[in-house]
């Protein structure tokens, strides 16, 4: 059995509220829409409507995984995906002039990203990566109410201050990577260098994975294919820690490494 933390009472509350509010909008947002889906739309007030399950733009309370705590270094990756059934799969392969109407319907799924012991509590990051140690406490104490004292923010001395200047590092890579183009080689370089920090920061080299999709991109456009399926498959790896094997994510890009 593995733990899932509860918040306390005033920050439940907060982010309640938070959720609540964000579905409002969600639903003002598609006022006057019809429903698409075979649950018909149900008035819920005289300016929204909506239908809860099979609409292409939905608010949803994920009931368990909304419970777990936060930690910089976290043990588990929350992944928001298309959930598509079998049928509805096959359906779609079909080309059925209506495929599925639940092909948006999304589910959230928790991926160990190493082996947890039983009984160990399950923690996901609230936060970007990319923050030093006094930033990610700033964040965290305004915005939930706690003091993170994960395994990141537990190092103190000059293995704190060696963390914050690579954490800085990783903010100042994906800024560069976000302003290259897919022919720029640096792509390549950069992204080694994050995934080394990532590993560094005990952090999840596949977050990631992003860049290790631009780097088959790069490698693509230079023509060399033996190093473009080496990486994709690497990231393909990578995309199976975070999402799982049946995510659509990973199925795409097996088709992609099929085609060539
Ligand atoms: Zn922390």
């Amino acid at each position: 059995m593995l733990r899932v933390g509860t918040y306390p009472a005033r920050v439940l509350r907060t982010v309640v509220h938070t959720i609540l509010a964000s579905a409002a909008f969600a639903l003002h947002a598609q006022k006057g829409e019809r429903a698409r889906g075979p649950l018909a739309c149900a008035p819920v007030a005289d300016w929204a409507r909506t239908c809860t399950l099979c609409c292409w733009q939905a608010a949803a309370v994920y009931a368990i995984s909304c419970r777990v705590n936060h930690a910089c270094r976290p043990n588990v990756h929350l992944s928001s995906r298309v959930a598509i059934s079998l049928a509805m799969r096959e359906e779609q392969q079909r080309g059925a002039e209506k495929p599925g109407t639940h092909t948006q319907l999304y589910e959230q799924t928790l991926h160990a990203l190493h082996a947890i012991a039983a009984g160990d509590e399950l923690f996901v990051s609230y936060l970007d990566v990319g923050l030093a140690s006094a930033e990610r406490r700033r964040r965290i104490q305004a915005k939930f109410g706690f003091d993170c004292h994960c395994g990141l923010c537990a190092l103190s001395g000059a293995e704190r201050a060696a963390s914050d200047v690579r954490q800085e590092r990783l903010a100042a890579i994906a800024s560069r990577l976000a302003q290259l183009e897919s022919t720029d080689a640096a792509i390549i370089k950069l992204t080694t260098e994050r995934m080394r920090l990532l590993d560094r920061e005990g952090l999840p080299r596949a977050w990631a994975y992003n860049d290790v999709i631009r780097c088959f991109n790069h490698w693509c456009t230079k023509g060399a294919y033996v190093k473009a399926r080496g990486v994709m498959l690497e990231a393909i790896a990578h995309c199976e820690l975070l999402f799982g094997g049946d995510a659509k994510t990973v199925r795409d890009l097996r088709d992609i490494i099929e085609e060539r």
